[in-house]
């Protein structure tokens, strides 16, 4: 806890402009954005900018737990864990799995306008 009496510690590092940083120090003796592990979250700041992470947070659940499974099959036949046939074979699944549910849902959009189509006929007339 800060002492009253004492004057306000300034962090103790240098910006990119080459001057002092005028924000007030936390314990550490540098301000919350020089402290350390403060890169991880520029880190985090910057993925959720990236275009990847933007698609992932919009995507559908179901279809982003079968990016994550290739993305780790991926990793994991780059890491010798499982063998490029075994990668394949996944990504196959998951390819499979993707159309179905493409399918699915073409089928219940062309569902729902054929309704509306419907009902609006039965209006017109
Ligand atoms: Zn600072």
């Amino acid at each position: 806890m800060p002492d009253p009496k004492q004057p306000p510690h300034y962090c103790q590092a240098i910006t990119r402009r080459n001057e002092p940083c005028k924000a007030y120090a936390t314990a550490t003796g540098f301000c919350p954005l020089h402290s350390e592990g403060s890169n991880q979250m520029h880190v985090v700041g910057g993925l959720c900018r990236t275009k990847a992470h933007m698609l992932s947070t919009r995507m559908d659940p179901k279809l982003k737990a079968i990016v994550d499974l290739i993305s780790k099959s991926a990793q994991e036949v780059h890491e010798g864990t499982i063998t490029p046939a075994q990668g394949q074979s996944i990504a196959a699944l998951g390819s499979s799995l993707v159309r179905a549910m493409d399918s699915a849902e073409f089928a219940l959009k062309l569902e729902q306008l054929e309704k509306r189509l419907t009902e609006a006929s039965r209006h017109a007339v």
